[in-house]
């Protein structure tokens, strides 16, 4: 079976493998010539002699400069080296971090004899005393590899070189950071621009809020229903999405009321009472503009975003690692309602399963849909749906600063039709946050 290991152009490829493990063959079945980067290719450039060891220290001067001149005009980069110590590997990842591109490992796990036989058979042989000495500083380095601060480490063993693909695609849709994501909205106007301004926001024009030093808030669906300004929430996303301060991906309730807005028929419940009300109270003109940006706006908006090199995926109520990058209905049907298994509650909510328990990627998970009592951080992804409408928070995750700020619910809003909630995290009418 093939591993396909899937990258953001903005990344820089670690090899780390003994001489002869075959990192140079397997790169070039991916990468022009001029994306990887090999200090014997840079011995050979400034002595004619891939093999001269004499020449090491300018050698890796120019291994380094080569890179970080690539990364500074946002190349795909590969450093091919041997990497198998630490130092190495760190000065590297420093190059990456400095130009915000991903640092991904890939260690090349093969047998010594496998690597010795290789060499024989090439004409530049390093010969097996070096072989046997780098495979004891493999060795050592693969238990190392987890905690040096790497985006990813993919350790290929014999078996995956043949079957590797290495896919280079633009999966990333916002650009760069830094964020504010803010959680299921609901509604909750007055929580969320008290929640703007506390985050630096400053209210540049009704109903519309920039940040001076160019953060951009990132609202992860579900902005209408149960509150009490559900048509002036959206307008604010709206307007911030129109001004560059926001970036906005559809939740199920986003998507219930455009197809709403569309004429098709829903099922009007779970709050969505409120913003119907809202609507048919707005002047007909007003109705009709709203009607247009909120289908334009939800039909074209991803079904997730790609943020920050790849480092983070925002979407409404969850995403499988091996949906990252794709699209289709699957993928969809997850971000808008999470893993559904078919099955409806006795409450006629749809049964869902925890994908967040079993979430093994590195690339960190933004999402909400099911209100937990506090941010909720598990296995690289983080809830942030604390039940505003429900009298909880309206919660903001800052990134990369890694950290939440929060906003109590001025009220609760809305107490029917209670998602079948656990006892302690999750909100239940029993549970709700004391005042
Ligand atoms: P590096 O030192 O890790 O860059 O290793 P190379 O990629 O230069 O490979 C060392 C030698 O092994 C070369 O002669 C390659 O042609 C050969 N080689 C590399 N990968 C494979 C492979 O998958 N199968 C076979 N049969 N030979 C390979
Ligand atoms: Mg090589």
């Amino acid at each position: 079976m093939s591993r396909i290991i899937e990258i953001d152009p903005r990344t820089l490829l670690i090899l780390v493998g003994v001489s002869g493990s075959g990192k140079s063959t397997l790169v070039r079945r991916f990468f022009p010539e001029t994306a990887i980067v090999a200090t014997d290719r840079c011995r050979a450039l400034i002595s004619d002699d891939e093999s001269n060891q004499a020449v090491s220290g300018p050698a890796f001067e120019l291994f380094y400069s080569i890179i970080d001149k690539r990364l500074a005009l946002g190349r795909t980069t590969v450093a091919d080296s041997t990497a198998l110590r630490a130092e190495y590997r760190t000065a590297l990842r420093e190059l990456a971090r400095k130009h915000n591109f991903a640092a991904i490992v890939l260690a090349f796990d093969v047998l010594e004899e496998l690597a010795n036989q290789r060499d024989r058979g090439r004409n530049r042989r390093v010969g097996s005393l070096v072989i046997s000495r780098q495979t004891d500083a493999f060795r050592n380095s693969l238990p190392l590899l987890a905690d040096e601060g790497m985006d990813a480490v993919y350790t290929l063993g014999p078996a995956d070189l043949d079957a590797l693909e290495i896919s280079v695609r633009d999966i990333t849709t916002g650009g760069d950071g830094p964020f504010d994501f803010i959680g299921d909205v609901h509604g909750c106007a007055d929580e969320l621009e008290e929640l703007l301004k506390q985050l630096g926001y400053v209210n540049t024009a009704q109903l519309t809020y920039i940040h001076p030093e160019g953060r951009r808030v990132v609202f992860i669906g579900d902005i209408t229903d149960r509150g009490p300004r559900s048509i002036e929430a959206f307008r604010i996303v709206l307007n911030m999405v129109a001004a560059g301060s926001a970036l906005f991906t559809p939740g199920n309730h986003c998507n219930k009321l455009m197809r709403w807005l569309m004429g098709h028929n829903v099922h009007i419940g779970f709050g969505m009472e409120t913003t119907i009300a809202e609507f048919d109270s707005l002047p007909t003109a007003e109705r009709e503009e709203f009607r247009q940006q909120i289908i334009a706006l939800v039909s074209k908006s991803p079904a997730y975003l790609m943020l920050d090199s790849g480092r983070v995926v925002a979407c409404h109520a969850g995403i499988k690692e091996d949906m990252i990058g794709r699209q289709g209905k699957d993928v969809v049907s997850m971000c808008l309602y999470g893993d559904t298994t078919g099955e409806t509650t006795a409450e006629g909510l749809p049964v869902r399963r925890d994908w967040a328990a079993n979430y093994q990627g590195w690339r960190f998970i933004v999402y909400g849909h099911t209100p937990v009592r506090t941010p909720q951080i598990r296995n690289n992804t983080i809830n942030i749906d604390q039940g505003c409408a429900f009298g909880g928070w309206l919660t903001a995750f800052r990134w990369p600063e890694r950290t939440h700020m929060q906003v109590p619910a001025y009220r609760v809003y809305y107490n029917r039709h209670l998602p079948a909630l656990g006892q302690d995290e999750r909100f239940g009418p029993e549970a709700l946050i004391p005042r």
